[in-house]
């Protein structure tokens, strides 16, 4: 990626400390979403190494994979796939646990959300430890799909995110760190 591209988007999110907890620099992409270059830029971005590539399906998860992952899935002519906390989803669905920095919660897609073998990529707006990726990992290869990559605008690359993921098998492309 170029620097003036990494520049724009770092300068257009917002760090807040000591959110939601002490000692928490919480990167906020609300400043991002709401400037229209820095957003269209980090989508084309995101898009960029996927176009004229077969992508079936983009899974997002909840909540700010969504809105990346909405126009991800619109530029790429695929569909969208909410990955979402449990108890949310209306139809039948498959759960898995996953672990945050503190304790475990519940993640769940649709179960016929993907047919076995879709190329599917997953989108979500920062990865830290890659616990809750790995989470939507496990949840698609259960469901047979076969995971083009993983993308994130942020990396925070202490937390070992990226690593955990790669461990898996999966390709992990973020755009600033
Ligand atoms: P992790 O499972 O540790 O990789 O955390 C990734 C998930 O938690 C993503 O859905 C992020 O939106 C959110 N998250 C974790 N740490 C931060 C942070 N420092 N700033 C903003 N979001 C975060």
């Amino acid at each position: 990626m170029n620097s003036s591209l990494e520049k724009t988007l770092l300068a257009s999110i917002r760090t807040i400390p000591d959110y939601p907890k002490p000692g928490i620099l919480f990167r906020d992409i609300t400043t991002l979403l709401g400037d229209a270059r820095a957003f269209r830029r980090a989508v084309d971005e995101l898009v960029h190494p996927f176009a004229g590539t077969k992508i079936d399906k983009i899974a997002g998860i909840e909540a700010r994979g969504f809105i990346l992952g909405g126009a991800i899935a619109h530029q790429l002519s695929a569909g969208f796939v909410p990955i979402r906390k449990k108890g949310k989803l209306p139809h039948e669905t498959v759960r898995v646990a996953y672990s945050l920095e503190y304790g475990v919660d519940e993640m769940e897609m649709h179960k016929d959300a993907i047919a076995p073998g879709e190329r599917v990529l997953l989108v979500d707006d920062l990865i830290a430890t890659g616990g809750t990726a790995e989470g939507a990992v496990k949840l698609l290869k259960q469901m047979g799909a076969d995971i083009a990559a993983a993308c994130f605008v942020i990396d925070l690359p202490d937390l070992g995110g990226r690593a955990k993921l790669e461990t898996l098998g999966v390709e992990v492309r973020t755009l600033v760190a």
